[in-house]
Order: structure tokens, then sequence, then C-alpha cells
């Protein structure tokens, strides 16, 4: 029982986890991607979230900080 990951999350997968939470409704123009989710990139001690909606092209983005809970 020594292999698994429980009880044992980085601040990045807490942080991914609670923001795939989030929803994925395009404030601009209302549709929901349901079937989408939110592209992320690492650099640093920052991420980055990117969201392009597939209806209307609107971008969201996102940036965190590790650290700064
Ligand atoms: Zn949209």
């Amino acid at each position: 029982m020594s292999h698994g990951r429980t009880g044992g999350l980085s601040p990045f997968e807490r942080l991914r986890s609670r923001f795939e939470e989030q929803d994925l409704v395009c404030p601009k123009c209302g549709y929901d991607d349901a079937d989408g989710r939110w592209l992320v990139a690492t650099g640093g001690n920052r991420i980055r979230y990117r969201h392009l909606c597939p209806s209307c092209g609107h971008v969201r983005r996102r940036t965190f900080r590790l650290g700064e809970e």
C-alpha cells in the first residue's frame, strides 16, 4: 500500500482541482463549454490558465502564483 498519491497533493494539484470545478461558461456569449477545459501552462512559480470559447472565440486568462494562497 505504499503507492498511490492520496493525502499528498502538491500545491499545483490542489490549485488545479479547485480551479477545474469552476464553470466553463463563456461570460461573453453564454456558451457552456461542457466538454472543454482550461489549458494550463506553468512557468517558474506561476500557473497560467487559458480558456478559449469555441463559440465566439473569447479568451479568458487567469494567472496564479504558487505560495500565495
Ligand atoms: Zn463565447
